[in-house]
């Protein structure tokens, strides 16, 4: 299979392996980032690119790294050209596969080495005898791998952020910090995200030169319009069991959800395998081999509930996910964001669900703030709650005293949220279901 010279990826610009690589993966035509970034990235520009999950990120900074690895003089020792990094483990994986099947048909082979923490570092050693011309990285076993004289960053010529809101986050400030001191300054940067709060674009444009941002239609932190949206009152006790029967009323094929603790995820997946569904649990606390093992059971069909913590869920792909339902509502609305964006991805419609308690309705209500719109809620016959909501905060402020601060709401709605987990778990130990943590 080869694109014409006049195909939409043609226009662009890329090198015609490139081309090739992009027509065996049925792409007729750029996804709009695609057509926004790539240019300016072959220009050799930086480039801050915000765009939805799903909208075609990979490929878009793949292609452009590629086709300028594809024109630079390689040495016959394979020097460290270009660096990926990405915030987890299962994103390194996924970014490794889908740049090792872009640079099939590069006239001089490309070796694409993917390094991650949670598992033995010596395969990875041995993985980068010889050089590697592209990395794929989180950043701590990177900086384990320098300190252990496995790779050199001297002749770096183009990083890469994914989900660069994460990398650039606190979370990662300190490793970021000492592997930016590592590449030379003289570098092509680019760093794609779904979201880019003003201070990390801040952070961003301090480690690039000129950027161009390139930012798609819509509002760069909303959820993508193709996910229909819909919050479900339950009473947090209630939660599996209406869990299980939403998936066999309207007979989900696939169903990503998120707890808020591995725990959580052993528990639930535990009782819903009880009831009979193929459901399993998705934490960090899971071997590489294990995390590998259950995406690719669920994305053959074998299994059908997926029971997942944020950490886990970053930035996977899974194909064809009809609906994601936040069983615990996630911490903030950028992780919302992040959430809902699994579903509907590349062009598909989705479905996000939020179950929403009397204890979580006030930090719901902050998430649909930050969000910029207001989600209907639904109760579903059987389910309804039988706990009662607080009422809003009187906006006068009526009562003397300090009023409360967001970050007070959200403590508050936080503690209220664990409370209602505990008396959840609680419920369940003491009718004999409970089962232990992994
Ligand atoms: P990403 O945003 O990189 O996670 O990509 C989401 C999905 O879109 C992946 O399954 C890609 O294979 C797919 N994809 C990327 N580019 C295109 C394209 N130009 N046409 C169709 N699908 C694409």
């Amino acid at each position: 299979m080869s694109q014409r010279p006049d195909s939409p990826f043609a226009a662009l610009g890329l090198a015609s392996p490139l081309l090739r690589a992009v027509a065996e993966r049925a792409y007729a035509a750029p996804t709009p980032i695609q057509a926004a970034a790539i240019p300016p990235a072959l220009q050799g520009r930086d480039v801050i690119g915000c765009a939805h999950t799903g909208s075609g990120k990979t490929a878009a900074f793949g292609l452009a790294l590629l086709h300028r690895l594809e024109h630079t003089r390689r040495s016959a020792w394979r020097r460290t050209k270009a660096l990926v990094l990405v915030p987890t483990r299962d994103l390194a994986v996924q970014v490794g596969e889908t740049l090792r099947q872009l640079a099939r048909h590069l006239t001089d082979p490309v070796k694409v080495a993917v390094v991650f923490g949670g598992v033995s570092v010596n395969p990875q050693m041995l993985g980068l005898r010889g050089g590697a011309e592209l990395i794929v990285a989180t950043p701590g076993r990177l900086l384990d791998l320098i300190g252990r004289n496995a790779v050199q960053l001297d002749d770096v010529e183009l990083l890469v952020l994914d989900e660069a809101d994460r990398l650039l986050d606190e979370g990662f400030a300190d490793e970021l910090d000492r592997l930016t001191a590592l590449l030379p300054p003289q570098r092509q940067g680019l760093f794609f995200s779904a979201t880019f709060p003003p201070a990390v674009q801040a952070l961003a444009t301090t480690l690039l030169h000129d950027p161009v941002r390139v930012d798609l239609p819509g509002k760069p932190d909303a959820a993508a319009p193709a996910i229909e949206q819909q919050a479900i009152e339950v009473d947090a006790a209630r939660r599996t069991a209406l869990l299980r029967h939403l998936i066999e009323l309207h007979r989900w094929p696939r169903v990503l959800v998120f707890v808020a603790t591995r725990y959580a995820s052993e528990h639930v997946a535990d009782k819903l395998r009880r009831a009979g569904l193929a459901a399993a649990a998705f934490h960090g606390d899971l071997s590489q081999g294990a995390r590998s093992r259950v995406l690719a059971e669920l994305n053959s069909g074998a299994l059908q509930v997926l029971l997942a913590t944020d950490m886990a869920a970053r930035g996977l792909h899974i194909a064809g996910l009809p609906v994601v339902v936040n069983y615990d509502l996630p911490r903030s609305a950028v992780d919302y964001t992040h959430r809902i964006g699994r579903t509907a991805r590349a062009g598909a419609t989705g479905l996000a669900v939020s179950f929403v308690s009397a204890a979580t309705e006030a930090h719901f209500r902050l998430i649909e703030k930050r969000q910029g719109q207001r989600v209907p809620r639904q109760q579903v016959a059987g389910f309804e709650p039988r706990e009662v909501t607080a009422p809003a905060p009187d906006p006068t402020g009526g009562v003397k005293g300090r009023r409360k601060s967001r970050k007070d709401k959200l403590r508050e709605a936080a503690a209220n949220e664990a409370a209602a987990n505990e008396a959840a778990a609680n419920e369940a130990a003491t009718s004999g279901a409970a089962t232990k943590g992994g």
